[in-house]
This record gives structure tokens, sequence and C-alpha cells, in this order.
């Protein structure tokens, strides 16, 4: 997925979370990809950049699209990125990764996509020729931190990922280590990353690393923590310090579930560049701007990205 919120505006600066125990409810942003689908975009906000590592959060849909017309439904052509991985994990729906590695990968729900940008990628999305009609998931970025931001890039496929099964909920999990388990992808500070399916009516109670904070989205259904509905289209973040999420349902629900230790360093985020600082970004823009550093992708059929104008220095965040 590519930042597509172009035109003037500060370079987000995004720093680690709060310190207080309260839960905090917010309310994401709808944005647009491609033609037609509307997306939510929960990270980053104002009043929250990060969590954990996470620095991103886009849900799109769930949007219906005539079958095998792809355009309409997920058409992200080329574009950069640096500093961060790409976290894909869909709910309906098919989509093809290709990047300047030269992978070619589809994805169906179940299954995991990571891409590690580290000092550069180019990446395509797209539905595929044949579909069916559907397409709903989330993608999710990651701060890399100083020590692999400028590693080679990289890129992972998971089919096989751990369970942990509670009276009324399953919960995947995709990315770090959490429910006394470990996901197969590299990740390089401590976090997690989870979709938890909740059966029915009743409680559930999932256990949490009290180190991380957390946060989490409903995408179908709607789930009760501390006498708080939360509903799609809000983020409930929890701070550091709690050892289980216990939530009651009316029904059948589904969340997105990520956290990790509060981050360390600074992150800055310029369209789809992550860094600790500005000169960074700014070369990463120059240097896809001029052709340089981020090679092509093959078998791509569409065009490539402009970056948007560069409108001034990120700042780093106000202590
Ligand atoms: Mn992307």
């Amino acid at each position: 997925m590519s930042n597509l919120e172009h035109g003037p505006h500060d370079p987000i600066p995004c720093q680690a979370g709060g310190d207080d125990d309260t839960l905090q409810v917010l309310t994401a942003r709808k944005a647009r990809i491609g033609a037609s689908m509307t997306i939510r975009r929960v990270l980053p906000q104002r009043r929250r950049r990060l969590i954990g590592p996470w620095c991103f959060l886009d849900h799109f849909g769930p949007h219906t699209f005539p079958a095998d017309t792809r355009q309409q439904g997920m058409w992200v052509e080329a574009h950069p990125h640096t500093g961060l991985q790409t976290v894909t994990w869909l709910l309906e729906g098919e989509a093809i990764h290709r990047d300047s590695l030269g992978t070619h990968q589809a994805i169906a729900p179940g299954s995991l996509n990571v891409m590690t940008a580290g000092r550069g990628i180019t990446h395509t999305e797209e539905t595929p020729p044949h579909n069916n009609g559907r397409l709903h998931g989330v993608q999710l970025w990651v701060a890399l931190p100083t020590s692999a931001r400028h590693s080679a890039p990289a890129f992972e496929h998971h089919d096989a990922l751990p369970r942990f099964e509670e009276d009324n909920a399953t919960a995947t999990l995709f990315m770090g280590e959490g429910f006394g388990d470990q996901a197969p992808a590299t990740v390089h500070t401590p976090m997690m990353g989870a979709d938890i399916a909740i059966h029915g009516a009743g409680r559930s109670v999932l256990p949490l690393e009290r180190r991380f904070e957390h946060g989490f989205i409903v995408v179908e259904g709607e789930v009760e923590l501390q006498g708080t509905r939360i509903t799609p289209g809000h983020l409930a973040y929890l701070a550091p310090g709690r050892r289980e999420l216990d939530l009651r349902a009316e029904g059948a629900a589904r969340l997105m579930l990520v956290g990790g230790e509060p981050f360390p360093e600074t992150v800055l985020m310029w369209w789809n560049f992550v860094s600790d600082n500005a000169e960074d970004l700014r070369a990463a823009y120059e240097d896809w701007k001029a052709g340089r550093r981020f090679g092509p992708v093959a078998g791509f059929e569409g065009g490539r990205l402009d970056a948007p104008r560069w409108v001034g220095t990120p700042k780093a965040p106000k202590a």
C-alpha cells in the first residue's frame, strides 16, 4: 500500500505513546485508495502516532466490486518504501504482491505477507485477474529501529501461523510474540500482531504481554471493554501494564490487535518512508524522483506513483 495523502501537509512526527492506564478510544479517519475503495486510517493520527513499533494501520473494505474487474479492487502502482516493514493481512479476497527483488506472491486470508524495506524497495499490489469481487483486510507498517533501517530489503510469506484457542475466541498470531508463542516472520523489536475471532456472545479473556502497549480495531461486529463499546472505525489504545484483554461480545466479532514495547527511537514518516532523521527521508525522495536506488518491479502492467511534493523538513516530535 502507498500513502496517498498527497498535498500540503507537514511530515508527521511520530512519538512513543503515553503512560496512563486508561482506555483511549480514537476515531479512524476515512481516506481513499485506488478509484473506489474507502479505507479507514487508524494510525497515525494526531493523538496516537505509534503503538509499539506499529506506525501505520489501514483497514480497507469490506469492499465489493464486479468480479474480474481488477482495477476496482486493489491496484497500487509501483512505489518505494524505506525504513519500515509492510504487513498485509486479508480477511476476504486476494491480492498479488510484486517487488523489485523479483517476488511475485499471491496472498489470501490466513496467510501473511511481510516486506522489509530496509534501505529501499519498490513494490506493487493488485487484485488478481480472476477474483471473487470482495476485498477486506488490513495493511500495517512497522518502523524499523536504526540498527535495521539500512539493511538489505527482504520479503517473506507465511502460511503456517500460531493459533491460541480460548473458550470463545481464536487468536492467530501473525507477527511477533504473544499467547506464549512466536510468529515466524522476522521482527526487529519486541512486538506482536494478531487476528482475534470471537465466536459468539459471551466473555473472552486473552493474555497480554505486560511490557507492551496495545491497540485494537474491530473489523466485524462489536465488543465491550471496561464497559465501553468498541465498534468498527475506532481504535482502542491500551497503555502498558495490562496482563489480559477482557472482552465481552453480544455475538461474533473480529479484532485486529497490535502491540509492542513503546518504541524508544524517534520515528519520522514522510510518504512511504520512515527514518529517525529528515535527511534520510529527503534522500529517499530525491532518489525515487531521479530513478535511483529503487529498482523496477517486473511483470506489473501498471505505472509508477510520483512522490508528493516535498513541502518541508520533517520536525522532531516535541518533548
Ligand atoms: Mn506499499
